[in-house]
């Protein structure tokens, strides 16, 4: 056996990385879950939730946390208090680009705004029945405004994936000149594939200084291409991805903040510093806030996301768990569970013997598999697979079958 196969996953980064000179690059987080994820159906914190949210996003890591004041004098309240805990991440206050709303941000003594404006022509027509001229004037007295206020600023040119190119790379470039810090593209109806993200993205990067203003990317998760499309954009030039605690948002929201940090961690090297542990818990405080489960399969934090069934898997996790896990549970606060039912063949069948404390020769194993097949009755047990009972089953000495060849 070659030694590159201690690392299980070895090929596949050698595919990933192909062609890639870049290695080290850092992607950051804003995670959007008190602004994007409250716009989700059926989502709404109240005051002390929110600012509980904000503390455990800050000690998870993310770089800059977005909360909207505008929306209601709870969300202002919110705001300013949350701005007042001086985290370690940026507050992002929210805006739409109008002097009024920057006003808000203003009493909320933010340091950040992040100011949006729908610039293609169907978001001029029917949303803000402007025409092209008066979006860009309104959109730099708005950038001048929040400068002449010495505060930071991204602005965010929604609907950019469905913009005139030309239109868009001139509005970059005006908020480029008066030093807005970062500029987000965002995909605001998910209809981009990330080919497109990625083109999309690198003719904004190529059109700025980019030592002056950074990219953000936004991508909605219609057709489920999210996440694969903001990192497309980040390997076009762009910073930083956009998401929220379970993905909520708009429809069907945006990237999940669990399944963007495992990425950004395990498959792009980003050092992010992130206390992965905590994701799960995240999940969970805000399926307790908002009464909306987890789905099951969801990647990383859902209950089955460390499930394992099939006979022929079941004996390989229980010799090692790389068989078919990239990450381990614990390092993302979840636990691998193992499943006994109809599927769990000789191999399971040993194995659920052993943990009953009973003979496991192969005839038994042979037996039981076959009884809970004739049982007809799918899974009937499910068990978290904690270190001791992983030890116990490993150290078994009983367990005695030659390897699975199910
Ligand atoms: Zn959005």
């Amino acid at each position: 056996m070659s030694l590159k196969s201690e690392d299980p996953n070895y090929y596949a980064h050698q595919y990933n990385w192909m062609g890639q000179t870049e290695h080290d690059k850092k992607i950051r987080i804003l995670d959007s879950t008190l602004r994007e994820g409250e716009q989700h159906p059926g989502v709404s914190f109240t005051i002390k939730q929110r600012i509980q949210i904000a503390w455990m996003l800050d000690s998870f890591g993310v770089d800059q946390i977005e909360i909207s004041p505008v929306v209601s004098p709870d969300h202002f309240q919110a705001t300013k208090t949350i701005i007042k805990q001086d985290l370690r991440a940026d507050i992002l206050a929210h805006t739409r680009a109008i002097k009024s709303d920057i006003d808000i941000a203003i009493d909320c003594n933010a340091t950040w705004i992040a100011t949006y404006m729908g610039i293609s022509d169907i978001h001029l027509s029917a949303k803000l029945r402007i025409t092209r001229e008066e979006a860009k004037i309104r959109a730099l007295e708005v950038a001048d405004y929040i400068k002449a206020h010495g505060m930071k600023a991204r602005f965010t040119m929604e609907d950019a994936s469905r913009t005139e190119p030309e239109f868009l790379i001139e509005m970059c470039k005006e908020m480029n000149k008066r030093g807005i810090e970062r500029i987000s593209i965002p995909d605001t109806v998910g209809i981009m594939r990330p080919r497109g993200m990625y083109n999309l993205v690198k003719m904004v990067h190529d059109n700025i200084d980019t030592t002056k203003t950074s990219i953000d990317v936004h991508c909605h998760n219609d057709v489920g291409l999210a996440l694969a499309n903001a990192l497309a954009g980040c390997e076009a030039g762009a910073d930083q991805i956009h998401t929220t605690i379970d993905g909520f948002g708009e429809r069907t929201g945006i990237p999940s903040l669990a399944e963007a940090a495992v990425a950004l961690t395990l498959i792009y090297k980003s050092n992010n510093n992130l206390r992965l542990h905590m994701l799960r818990d995240l999940s969970k405080t805000i399926a307790e806030y908002v009464d909306l489960p987890i789905s099951e399969s969801k990647p990383i934090v859902g209950d089955s996301a460390y499930k394992h069934k099939a006979g022929t898997h079941l004996a390989a996790i229980l010799r090692n768990p790389a068989a078919y896990e990239i990450i381990e549970p614990r390092t993302v606060g979840n636990r691998r569970k193992i499943v006994f039912g109809e599927l769990a063949g000789k191999n399971g069948a040993a194995y659920l013997l052993s943990l009953l404390g009973l003979k496991t020769g192969k005839e038994e194993a042979e037996t039981l598999a076959y009884g809970l097949k004739e049982l007809r009755m799918g899974d009937i047990l499910e068990l978290y697979l904690d270190d001791r009972l992983e030890r116990k089953i490993l150290n078994d000495a009983a367990v005695n079958l030659s390897p699975a060849k199910e």
